[in-house]
């Protein structure tokens, strides 16, 4: 995934005027214990415990469901602290909870996955593994999520409800939260927060939104075949990679011809793979790309359209084809919206932890996905920004995928402090809640 963040700071202002005046009001429900949890988090005995966990899976990336080593290093940890926990969940998952064992139940989320990619970056904790990169910062996010157990475990008897511990497999393509989901691990969760770094945004700052924030996104695969034969002669053969080129061209007239401008869509063709000579026209030409919608509408109607536009391309220059939408291995990920009533909670905690200047409230959506949107689908979610960047990134800031990413580690206490904060607050928040008569059943749970 990778970020941008455009701020419309003029509306911003108006509405972070009007979140800082009802923080003023509400801010006398909130437990003034849980008000240092930055100090905590920034203390040396939890900020260095958290760099040394952070390094050390930053060394050793596992790719999605073969997290063996991440889970096992977090349930030492989990151990060491006294937090009792299930595993494994959806292969390598692990679900700790901290608290009374009962309702009201809050989730906060990391996932463990790295990507298949070299590090370009030379320092003493680099990658040790070829070809395997925590480059999307999900190192960091398993951390953050140790680091506030540790901090509500030091307060573990003012929580007024249990705090829900989700370390998740296969962030990156894999749909490890569905899998999660499918376990009836968090059948009684009532509001889950994830959130993702931003190498572009500064220490201490936070961003995101009410409502959708990130694009719904699938992927396909295409095999275009022809017949092959002497590329001089091409009255005897059926050509494929010209069938293919009329397909990619005819798969961008979707978005620009039959999409409401005002509904955001992709269709990016990022595989094109065929012939090897050049003097022979191939058998078949795959190609493989990934659209993004905002609505479910709209990506079901781009999905039927490319399977249509392949085929119907396709049969124009004599070809077969056939289209692989990888649902198995791939599956769709529902587009990220954040839900209103947890927005405001957001808000007032991040404003009262971080100040008003340092919390983006409206930032603009951007079509990345994040498996992330699965929990929402079921549990009221909400998903943010913290800033990650790196002081030595003034000039170039690699993206997230970016073998040269490079994270702060002094943003890891923000967001530690943030995921206790939201959770322990939430939790008084919603003690009248409670559904009388329910609660052996949440023991049971445990
Ligand atoms: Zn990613
Ligand atoms: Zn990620």
């Amino acid at each position: 995934m990778s970020c941008s963040f455009k701020c419309f700071h003029f509306p911003i202002i108006i509405f972070m005027l009007h979140v800082f005046t009802t923080t003023q009001i509400s801010s006398s429900t909130d437990d003034s214990s849980f008000n240092n949890f930055l100090d905590s988090a920034k203390s040396s005995e939890v900020f260095d415990w958290m760099i040394n966990i952070r390094r050390k899976i930053h060394e050793n990336p596992e790719l999605g469901y073969q997290e063996f080593e991440t889970s096992e290093l977090i349930r030492s940890e989990l151990d060491k602290m006294g937090i009792p926990y299930k595993h494994p969940v959806a292969i390598t998952g692990v679900i700790g909870f901290i608290g009374t064992g009962s309702s009201p139940f809050v989730a906060i989320r990391a996932d463990m996955d790295a990507l298949p990619m070299q590090e370009m970056v030379e320092w003493e904790h680099k990658s040790k593994v070829a070809g395997k990169m925590h480059a999307c910062g999900h190192d960091a996010h398993v951390t953050m999520v140790l680091g506030a157990a540790k901090i509500l475990k030091q307060h573990e008897k003012e929580i007024q409800g249990t705090v829900v511990l989700v370390f998740q497999p296969a962030e990156e393509g894999g749909g490890g939260a569905k899998k999660i989901l499918d376990t009836g691990a968090l059948e009684n969760v009532t509001a889950i927060f994830g959130l993702h770094i931003a190498p572009d945004l500064p220490i201490g700052e936070v961003a995101s939104k009410s409502g959708p924030i990130l694009a719904g996104s699938g992927f396909f695969e295409a095999k275009i075949s022809g017949k092959g034969g002497h590329a001089a002669i091409p009255q005897q053969s059926i050509d494929p990679i010209l069938a293919a080129s009329n397909v990619i061209l005819s798969l961008q007239h979707l978005v620009s011809r039959e999409a409401d401008p005002l509904d955001s869509q992709v269709v990016t063709i990022g595989k094109c793979q065929g012939g090897s000579a050049y003097n022979v026209i191939p058998d078949s030409v795959t190609i493989g790309g990934t659209f993004r919608a905002f609505s479910k509408q709209s990506f079901n109607q781009l999905k039927q359209r490319i399977e249509q536009v392949i085929i119907g391309q396709a049969a124009v220059q004599r070809c077969n084809a056939t289209v692989d939408f990888l649902d198995e291995v791939k599956p769709f990920y529902p587009p990220t919206i954040n839900n209103g009533d947890l927005h405001e909670h957001f808000v007032n905690v991040a404003v009262n932890m971080l100040g008003i200047n340092k919390v983006e409230s409206a930032m603009s959506p951007f079509m990345g996905a994040e498996d992330f949107s699965f929990y929402q689908e079921v549990i009221p979610g909400y998903f943010f920004f913290l800033g990650m960047k790196n002081a030595e990134h003034e000039r170039f800031v690699p993206s997230l995928h970016s073998p040269y990413l490079k994270i702060n580690e002094d943003g890891l206490p923000y967001g530690a402090a943030l995921h206790a904060s939201l959770a322990a607050s939430y939790l008084l928040k919603h003690q009248q809640d409670i559904v009388p008569g329910v609660e052996r059943k949440y023991r049971d749970e445990l």
